[in-house]
């Protein structure tokens, strides 16, 4: 590789163009900062990121790092793809779009857990400041805010038989999961505006894409953070293979993610200590959580079959797939303007007064993401696990960049995450046999067999089709570094022993949140910004 000599300088670097990263790169141009924000992917510019329904055409191209687990223990040995956002907009311009942002508790849980200033109280307010609620404002919502939040305007006929099903199995209906009370079944509101997906390159990015102030560079994967006397002065990155650097006058933001950042502190010399000397990188931060604590959200779906033509499939094909492209681009209406996992919602199965199951549906029969399609008519009801007790953990497999990280889930190693799913696929079974869906003639297709199934069966069932709702974090989590020695970033998202050295994405939850985790992501990327621009 070439290495050039150039070394441009700038307030501030932001590492990783995502979810996070768009959010304070805007916070802080708009401050009068000058930043260069460095992401490894192509620019966010293909048509099927800003039509909400294609986005899975995304998955698996080069926008999309296709991450892939170990043998997993816990799901009898296979490996898991756990996919990520690769193009500028991140995880906001590949993912699902559904707006949650989990239950209070789990902030209280967080602020309890050593990060006063982080609970629900707390983060509430910055919630409603990044929300543009078309619908909702007050208490809880605000309609203002950069990230445009949306109704669905088109809903699949079986969302409906769904949602009807749902609450002759006795769940209520809610209409706004980010509200009072979390609990029941209903419509999913999504990061979307007038019929276009609003990920945060084009709901903040884009307000200062021309600005003097931001350098925005695309395909740069930076593969060092460079640290001298303790502290962090610039970043390391290659383009085109060539190696360049850039350093900063006040501080680097680190954003690539809840796999991407843990790498990239590792390949610092920022992490175990052990694992760093066994690689050959000088250790310049020993800390030991770096890579650890990873959790994600582990859904086993139930599948209903049906010889009538009620469900997606085939809707991408021929004819249809014409007539669906020619309204979409006439009125921005129609099916192309769904996130197509319309409904779904949350469930307490053990009564513990909160709901520990949060249900997906899709209207076709969808398996991981590498799996072929089902050629059949469906349903997918898909319940995860809320609050995982499985930790897994990121390593290095070797000092070079470019080599694979070791990604080791661990998922559904613990008795009471197994035990929550099986409450879990109780529970969908149950809504699958109401009238609403039973009378356009869906039967159960896995896990399939007589109502009541024992809990070894469904359990067997559980761990046989388990996929990740795609919500890796905790990896870098937050804490109080003058007492947890796990803990690798403070209250402020500061790095514990490096100055001028922040780490602000998924993975610096302590815990997983209750929900999808792209809009509590975009709260942690604000109150970066604001840490930045008002130091204490
Ligand atoms: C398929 C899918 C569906 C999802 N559905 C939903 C949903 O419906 N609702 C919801 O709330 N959440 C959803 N999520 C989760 C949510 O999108 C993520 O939690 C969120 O995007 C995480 O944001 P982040 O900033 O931590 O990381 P990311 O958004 O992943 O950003 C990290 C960025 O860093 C870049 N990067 C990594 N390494 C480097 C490097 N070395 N150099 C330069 N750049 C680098 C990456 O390319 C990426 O752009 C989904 C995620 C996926 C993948």
């Amino acid at each position: 590789m070439t290495v050039s000599s150039s070394s441009s300088t700038t307030d501030y670097v932001v590492i990783g163009g995502g979810s996070a990263g768009c959010v304070i790169t805007q916070r802080l141009v708009e401050a009068g900062k000058s930043v260069t924000l460095l992401e490894v992917g192509p620019p966010d510019n293909h048509p099927f990121i800003h039509i909400p329904a294609t986005f899975v055409r995304i998955i698996g191209s080069h926008r999309s790092f296709m991450y892939k687990s170990e043998p997993e223990p816990g799901i009898g040995g296979r490996t898991l793809y756990v996919p990520q956002g690769r193009t500028l907009g991140g995880g906001s311009s590949i993912n699902a779009m559904i707006y949650i942002r989990g239950q209070a508790e789990d902030y209280d849980t967080w602020r309890d857990l050593g990060c006063p200033g982080w609970g629900y109280a707390d983060v509430l307010p910055i919630f409603k400041r990044s929300e543009g609620n078309e619908r909702l404002s007050g208490e809880f919502h605000g309609a203002r805010g950069r990230l445009k939040v949306s109704d669905l305007t088109h809903t699949h006929p079986l969302t409906h038989a769904f949602l009807h099903a749902a609450q002759e199995a006795g769940y209520p209906y809610n209409d706004d999961f980010n509200g009072r009370n979390q609990s029941g079944i209903g419509l999913f509101q999504t990061t979307t505006s007038e019929g276009r997906r609003g990920s945060t390159a084009v709901t903040y990015l884009n307000v200062v894409r021309n600005s003097p102030l931001l350098t925005l560079r695309t395909g740069c994967e930076v593969t060092r953070i460079i640290l001298e006397n303790g502290a962090a002065v610039g970043v390391a990155f290659r383009a085109n293979g060539t190696a360049h650097e850039v350093r900063v006058r006040h501080e680097v933001i680190l954003t690539a993610g809840a796999v991407g950042t843990p790498k990239l502190l590792m390949l610092s010399g920022i992490g175990p200590g052990a694992e760093l000397v066994r690689h050959g990188i000088e250790v310049q931060r020993d800390l030991p959580g770096v890579g650890e604590n990873f959790q994600d959200h582990i859904s086993a779906p139930v599948y209903g079959v049906t010889d009538q033509p009620i469900s997606l499939l085939g809707e991408d094909k021929g004819l249809r797939a014409v007539r669906h492209g020619l309204q979409y681009l006439c009125s921005r209406s129609g099916l192309l303007t769904s996130n197509v996992v319309e409904s779904g919602g949350f469930i307490d199965t053990a009564g513990s007064g909160r709901p520990d199951v949060q249900i997906h549906v899709t209207p076709a029969l969808v398996g991981d993401a590498e799996r072929k399609p089902m050629g059949k008519h469906g349903i997918t009801i898909n319940p995860c696990v809320l609050r995982p007790t499985s930790r897994g953990k990121v390593s290095l497999r070797s000092a070079d960049p470019s080599a694979p990280i070791v990604l080791a889930p661990n998922n559904l190693t613990t008795e009471e995450d197994v035990a929550t799913l099986v409450r879990g696929i109780q529970a969908c079974r149950r809504i699958l046999r109401q009238d609403s869906l039973r009378e356009l003639g869906l039967t159960e297709m896995l896990p399939g067999g007589p109502d009541e199934l024992s809990f070894e069966a469904l359990a067997a069932h559980g761990r046989a089709v388990a996929k990740t709702v795609y919500h890796p974090t905790g990896t870098c989590r937050m804490g109080d570094v003058a007492h947890d020695a796990m803990a690798v970033v403070d209250t402020r998202l500061r790095v514990s022993g490096v100055a001028r050295l922040r780490v602000a994405d998924a993975s610096i939850m302590p815990t997983l949140v209750s929900g999808n985790t792209n809009a509590p992501t975009v709260m942690i990327a604000e109150r970066c910004a604001d840490f930045l621009l008002a130091p204490a």
